[in-house]
């Protein structure tokens, strides 16, 4: 029998722990990963950047250092899709056939959703960690900051890490409390969701750091522009009548989240859930199978599935998706099944971390044998030193 041939688009965290997992159950497997960068990043480290206590150059290392032996990688970029020809076009204008498709090219981010953004981030005092660039910038403006307005936002809609639009905002009040400064600080968050946090039990403890570091939120609202010369963030907020109020707050630092969906060539494909609003595409949340086209999978922040997009969430997903692939090319049922899990190590001061786990029901799903809605030293130690350990050691190699 001829190898079978897998095409992975997108060499992320996702790609890579499906190619060295697909590789280490079966080396006679033809893998080809489809990846234009030539840099792989460990997004999860921003934060910690963006608090000044990560090395950017840390994050970032080669893509051909972790592309698996026995994989191809081939350095371009998929266009289009051709699901019922089974056949991806790429950029360079090449066509690649296909047995199986493992689609997990990330998610976008639109920065031009809000008007003014693009222009000004990573200066005028407009930051985010959700650039590698940029999340230096955060640092220096909390560590420059006097006292004065600080907001913080989080986009409607789907985010990688959801967490991440606030796990910034406590640490910036605990330095700024070791400062003696946080009671000369306003602190606010936009944030488009309708709170804190979706799982009631985490949510309690992050609504105490909140009240603690007397944190004004604001929920359900849209950041629709930034103005920098006028130190000025425009928001869209809904009355108790139901209509929409356009408002504004002056700013004196702020960490903006931008507005992300599938990435438009994901959009545009036939691959996308004509459904979803962001456009992602469209699988079964339980076997990561695409709905429509059986030879092709789908996991990591690009899916419809209703999960948190983050790297935890995808360490459960790529055994689901390598068992369900290789038994789709056996002719045998799909067994692997994903519950949903996902995780959000969550800061609340410098030394101290709440890890939420949790699964498609907003039900905690906690490992340890400790309450983990209670902040720790060990749980900040786990993201400091061991998770970047873990992925760049054992995730990305397809060990863990
Ligand atoms: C600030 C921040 C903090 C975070 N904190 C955490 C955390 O604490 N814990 C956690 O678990 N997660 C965290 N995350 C989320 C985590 O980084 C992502 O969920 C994870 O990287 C998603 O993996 P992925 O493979 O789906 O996408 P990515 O890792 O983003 O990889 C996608 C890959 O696809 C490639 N690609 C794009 N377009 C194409 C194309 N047309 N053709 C082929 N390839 C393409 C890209 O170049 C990229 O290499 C954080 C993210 C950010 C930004």
């Amino acid at each position: 029998m001829l190898a079978k041939k897998i095409i992975i688009v997108g060499g992320g965290n996702a790609g890579l722990s499906v190619a060295a997992q697909l590789l280490r159950k079966n080396k006679s497997l033809q893998i080809t990963i489809i990846e234009p960068s030539e840099k792989h990043y460990y997004q999860p480290a921003w934060t910690l950047v963006g608090a000044g206590v990560f090395d950017i150059n840390k994050t970032v290392r080669s893509e051909k250092d972790y592309i698996p032996k026995g994989a191809t990688w081939i350095k371009d970029a998929v266009e289009t899709f051709l699901p019922a020809e089974n056949k991806v076009i790429t950029r360079q204008g090449n066509s690649y056939g296909y047995d199986a498709l493992v689609v997990c090219p990330g998610i976008q981010l639109d920065w031009n959703k809000i008007k003014g953004l693009k222009e000004t981030v990573g200066k005028n005092n407009v930051t985010s960690n959700y650039s590698f660039d940029i999340a230096p910038y955060t640092w220096e403006l909390i560590r420059n900051f006097k006292g004065g307005t600080a907001v913080f936002t989080n986009p409607v809609g789907p985010v990688k890490c959801g967490g991440a639009p606030h796990k910034i905002m406590y640490l910036a009040c605990d330095y700024w409390r070791k400062q003696g400064i946080l009671d000369k600080c306003d602190v606010h968050i936009l944030s488009g969701a309708a709170s804190i946090f979706d799982v009631k039990e985490y949510a309690a403890t992050l609504n105490n750091v909140i009240k603690d570091d007397n944190i004004k939120t604001h929920f359900g609202v849209n950041v629709t522009a930034v103005d920098a010369a006028n130190k000025t963030i425009y928001y869209e907020e809904k009355n108790k009548d139901g209509i929409t109020d356009r408002k504004e707050i002056k700013f004196d630092m702020s960490h903006i989240v931008p507005p992300q969906s599938a990435p438009d060539f994901i959009k545009n494909s036939p691959l996308s859930d004509p459904n979803n609003p962001y456009g992602f595409v469209e699988i079964n949340k339980t076997t990561m199978q695409h709905s429509r086209f059986a030879n092709v999978f789908a996991l990591g922040d690009c899916i419809n599935a209703p999960a948190k997009k983050t790297g935890a969430a995808i360490r459960r997903q790529a055994p689901v998706v390598v068992k369900n692939v290789l038994a789709f090319l056996a002719n045998e049922k799909l067994r692997g099944e994903y519950t949903g899990y996902s995780a959000c190590p969550i800061p609340t001061k410098y030394g101290r971390l709440m890890l939420a786990e949790f699964d498609y029901s907003n039900t905690p799903k906690m490992t340890f044998p400790f309450d983990q809605t209670k902040s720790r030293w060990s749980m900040w130690i786990l993201k400091l030193k061991i998770l970047p350990w873990l992925y760049w050691n054992k995730i990305l190699k397809g060990t863990a």
